[in-house]
């Protein structure tokens, strides 16, 4: 069974009401100011923006099941170093390790495990629309970094194992925020509706 990300980010919104469904699209360009000093303007987030999957593998574990109500993403199994790609255009607000064991930082150059704690090597991007997209388990630091813009398809890293997981896999979310929430793990909903949603089924 592949593992993935139950801790990350639920401390930053804490205690937040999970939003139900998506909200109202006029909410879009309320929220394209500051993300932690990064723009979200309809320049770098353009609202018309094609969808497409960030990797072309299948979904091996399913978001929030019985087994795993905390798994706020689903997990596509991908052989070590295939590339993972921008499910759409954006700005990268979130580039970097995060791993831990026993309350300890630990390293995201080597694979994690059960034990560990985290997304490992990871990226998130903010999309329009006050939607963000989650890219876990990277093998090594990402190929883009916090404040870059990305296109629909772009590059931004290789599967890996870092983190808490057991083998290569991509977990992925699609998180919905507003005008007051961004967009956090609480607040996702099912990749597989987000994409179909949008054009880009997962396989
Ligand atoms: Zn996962």
């Amino acid at each position: 069974m592949l593992l993935g990300v139950g801790v990350l980010a639920a401390g930053l919104i804490a205690a937040t009401a999970v939003i139900p469904g998506f909200g109202p699209r006029a909410l879009i360009s309320s929220i394209s100011g500051a993300f932690g000093g990064v723009t979200c303007d309809d320049t770098v987030c353009p609202p018309d923006a094609e969808w497409t999957r960030p990797i072309d593998a299948p979904v091996t574990s399913q978001f929030r099941s019985e087994e795993r109500p905390s798994h706020h993403g689903v997990d596509m199994a991908a052989p070590r170093g295939a590339e993972i790609y921008a499910a759409s255009a954006g700005v990268v607000i979130v580039a970097e390790c995060n791993a831990s064991l026993d309350g300890e930082p630990y390293s995201c150059d080597v694979d994690g495990s059960p034990e560990v704690g985290g997304c490992g090597w990871y990226v998130k991007v903010l999309h329009a629309g006050v939607f963000a997209t989650l890219y876990c388990h990277m093998e090594t630091r990402p190929e883009v970094e916090v404040g870059d813009a990305v296109v629909t398809g772009q590059l931004l890293g290789h599967v890996g194992s870092s983190g808490n997981s057991s083998e290569p896999h991509l977990h992925f979310e699609t998180q919905v925020g507003n005008d007051v929430v961004p967009p956090n793990s609480n607040s996702a909903v099912d990749p597989i509706f987000f994409m179909e949603e949008r054009g880009a089924p997962l396989p």
